[in-house]
């Protein structure tokens, strides 16, 4: 059975030949404005209606709970579908009425980054197209019923998960999100948050060149970074910023690079200076400068999270290297902590 949620117009009209490109478009956006297909669908042949009918469904992932911060209106989804949990998590966005939805793209990631939660679960399965593109209408419906004249503005591939770690579903979720007919997301509202994988930066550039990327860089000294972010053994920061650079080239976007600091780890002098040199190079051979982002480490429920969070004093001494090198920084407030939906701490405790 086919997803229906989870096909572009393109993807359903070749799946079923015979209905042709324009019905199919009717089709989706009846799926995603949640029409019942029983009903007939304006200029949809009977034909091609029935054909949808047989081959295709529209699954449902079960809501397992809900949960809103108590300090601020980040709310948490826990969702299950095909016997795995994992979550979702709503966004206020600095203009009011407006969200963005962080969602999951793999159920637990295999990357290993030692300050996330997520990383410490080990992989256990890609989501499929459709469950990606599903969690943002379980954001839109919910908002619907709490603040019906409130919208999904963005998506962040930022919960669980290395979204170019499972990048055929990830690109097909972003063809939906985006599609007029389907959720019709602006793709500049979209960003796909890497722990650095090369070669698929450069497929993101390609494939979808209106939506921004995301890359956690960990530290911007080798020694440091490959401690804390075993995929570095991998893939050294040189080669995922000879992508960035090819990223930006092609799409003009300006990437956004995050840096969680963990105290005494990777908050020195030495490693703010190394970022910001970092930076300044990027920005020369890119032509557009990197957008950084300070994120404050939040504490996560394992055995062995032995980080803690960089105190005040030293995260404004850190942004200072780098300002007076030119080189500015923004702070992400990452809410929902009370809740465990801040950045690293999704680990789909079900
Ligand atoms: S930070 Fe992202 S890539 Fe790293 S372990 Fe967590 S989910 Fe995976």
């Amino acid at each position: 059975m086919l997803a229906l949620q989870g096909l572009t117009p393109a993807s359903l009209a070749h799946a079923l030949p015979g209905v042709t490109l324009a019905e199919a478009r009717k089709v989706v956006s009846a799926v995603h404005r949640d029409r019942d297909l029983a009903d007939p669908v304006r200029e949809v042949r009977r034909v091609s209606l029935d054909l949808v009918r047989r081959h295709g469904h529209t699954p449902a992932v079960e809501v397992v709970r809900r949960e809103g911060s108590a300090v601020d209106p980040f709310v948490k989804f826990l969702l299950r579908s095909g016997g795995d949990a994992y979550e979702t998590v709503r966004i206020p966005l600095e203009r009011a009425g407006r969200f963005s939805v962080c969602v999951s793209s793999q159920v637990g990631c295999a990357m290993g980054c030692t300050f996330c939660a997520t990383g410490r679960l080990g992989l256990l399965r890609n989501l499929e197209t459709w469950e990606i593109v599903e969690q943002v209408r379980v954001v839109r419906r919910d908002l619907a019923r709490e603040q019906p004249s409130s919208r999904v503005h963005g998506v962040v591939f930022q919960g669980m998960g290395e979204p170019l770690a499972n990048p055929d579903r990830v690109l097909e979720a972003i063809a939906i999100l985006t599609e007029p007919s389907a959720l019709a997301i602006d793709g500049r509202a979209i960003t796909v948050c890497t722990s650095g994988l090369p070669t698929p930066i450069r497929r993101l550039a390609d494939a979808a060149p209106n939506v921004r990327l995301g890359v956690s860089i960990g530290s911007a000294r080798p020694e440091v970074r490959a401690e804390i972010m075993p995929l570095d053994r991998r893939f050294p920061l040189d080669l995922v910023v000879d992508a960035c650079v090819y990223h930006a080239r092609k799409t003009r976007l300006r990437p956004m690079w995050a840096v969680t600091l963990l105290a005494g780890v990777n908050d020195t002098d030495a490693d703010a200076d190394a970022l910001a040199r970092l930076a300044l190079g990027f920005a020369e051979r890119a032509g557009v400068p990197p957008r950084i982002s300070v994120i404050p480490f939040n504490p996560i429920e394992a055995e062995g999270a032995s980080f803690e969070r960089t105190d005040g004093a030293r995260e404004a001494a850190f942004r200072d290297v780098l300002r007076r090198a030119g080189v500015p920084t923004h702070r992400r407030y990452s809410g929902g902590a009370d809740v465990l939906a801040a950045c690293g701490q999704l680990a789909g405790r079900g």
